[in-house]
């Protein structure tokens, strides 16, 4: 088969490259291993009585996101405003009044305006050196900040987590953000079950071997997780990408799984509140969602190395672990009204290995010189490969089309 791009994998990044494509009639086909598209987006529509996100939920900087007219078009429902700093918290056995929840608010505000303010500063230590000792609020804010990079902090390099251009406007996408990139995907010729194992450079093109042949292209685009190409799951014979290859280490995806439980009944009336903090004293505590859903869904967010040791439990040690905080929290009454449970798996699904992308300390430089390096006919993109956004769908999604765009240029 001969094509002008190949495109490798048919995530946000693979359907964003495909797109643009399309717009620009060249011919290509996406390759994706998985017998599903999405990626890191897929909306759960079996596990649980309701559709959940295993992987992307929110519209981050959703004033600029681009997936937001996506949403409009295809008729997806998302929220049109923040909720995603109003919290509740059970710590030590009592719920937290508004002052408590007011200075928490005020501490997570000074730690990560800290942040930014050390890499303004020049720094690229990690981030544990840069958020300051919150007293009692350490641990919930060193819990989010693993979840903003799904790193552990002293894996973090503060200037790498400050490229990302947080507009701190987020929406919830109710009718589900893998749903929605899973929409997007159609009519684009996408062959499922089809992993790409090698791509060579080959005078004025690329050849691309898979399981079931090997595809002539002038180009191709790469969309694989920082995981994934770290793992020498694709052999490549490509001088020119080694730019790419030789960083990719540095800019490695972390941990970061969901514990999701649905319930009989809601235990109480979030009302406006979109998360809850269940701190036991002694223990992993955990921070759940309440889940947009018709039936009450709670969802545990975990990230870095408490996601690890989660995932190396194992699944009933997940969920086990999930009912137990919910009881301490709304009281055991609670087991009895457990329906249903599902966990994630990011970490050890082999198409995927982490969850998204940090550059290590001291190495932020490296995720710029990825994206920054030419690579001739083997272009890169994915959510790595986006320095404001990165980490995120939307991000993933640009690289894709800025991708499609350069190789499009070269193809002529
Ligand atoms: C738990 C979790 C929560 C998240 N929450 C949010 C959120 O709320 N908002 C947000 O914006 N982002 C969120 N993200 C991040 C977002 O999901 C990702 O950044 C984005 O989906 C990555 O898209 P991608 O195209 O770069 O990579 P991927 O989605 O990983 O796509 C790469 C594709 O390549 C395929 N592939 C792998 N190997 C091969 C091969 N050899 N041959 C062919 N195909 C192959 C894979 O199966 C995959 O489909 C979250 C991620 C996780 C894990």
């Amino acid at each position: 088969m001969q094509v002008d791009v190949v495109v490798i994998g048919a995530g946000a990044a693979g359907i964003g490259a495909g797109q643009a494509l399309e717009a620009q009639g060249h011919s290509f086909v996406i390759l994706e291993a998985a017998d599903r598209v999405g990626g890191r987006a897929y909306t759960d529509r079996v596990s649980l009585p309701d559709p959940w996100d295993q992987g992307c939920h929110w519209f981050h900087c959703a004033d600029v996101n681009p997936l937001v007219a996506w949403g409009e078009r295809l008729g997806a429902d998302f929220e049109r405003e923040d909720r995603i700093s109003s919290n509740m918290t059970w710590a030590n056995g009592t719920w937290q009044d508004e002052a408590g929840l007011a200075e928490s608010g005020d501490a997570f505000d000074r730690a990560f305006a800290a942040v930014y303010a050390a890499a303004a500063a020049g720094s690229d230590g990690s981030l544990d050196t840069i958020l300051p000792n919150s007293g009692p609020w350490a641990r919930q804010i060193r819990y989010v900040a693993r979840l903003m990079s799904s790193g552990d902090p002293q894996d973090v390099s503060v200037s790498g987590y400050a490229d990302y251009a947080d507009t701190e406007v987020n929406y919830v996408v109710r009718s589900g953000l893998g749903d929605l990139i899973e929409r997007m995907a159609s009519g684009l010729p996408i062959r499922l079950n089809t992993a790409v194992t090698a791509v060579e450079q080959r005078p004025g093109g690329v050849r691309v071997v898979t399981g079931a042949g090997t595809i002539e292209a002038r180009a191709a685009i790469v969309t694989v997780s920082t995981n994934v190409l770290a793992a020498g799951a694709i052999h490549f014979d490509a001088p020119d990408a080694l730019p790419v290859l030789d960083r990719i280490a540095d800019v490695p995806c972390g941990a970061y799984e969901k514990i999701a439980i649905a319930l009989r009944r809601p235990p109480i009336d979030p009302g406006e509140t979109q998360f809850c903090w269940i701190e036991p004293g002694q223990g992993q505590p955990l921070s759940f969602e309440f889940a947009p859903t018709r039936t009450p869904i709670l969802i545990a967010h975990v990230g870095g190395s408490d996601a690890r040791a989660l995932v190396a439990a194992g699944r009933q040690a997940m969920i086990d672990l999930g009912v137990e905080r919910l009881a301490d929290a709304f009281g055991s009454a609670i087991r009895g009204d457990v329906t249903h449970a599902e966990v994630t798996g990011w970490l050890t699904n082999p198409l995927i290995r982490g969850a998204y992308s940090h550059a290590k300390p001291g190495l932020a430089g490296r995720r710029r010189e990825m994206i920054a390096a030419e690579t001739g006919d083997i272009l890169f993109a994915g959510e790595a490969f986006s320095l404001k956004w990165e980490a995120t769908a939307h991000g993933a999604w640009q690289s894709g089309q800025d991708a499609a765009k350069r190789a499009a240029a070269r193809i002529g």
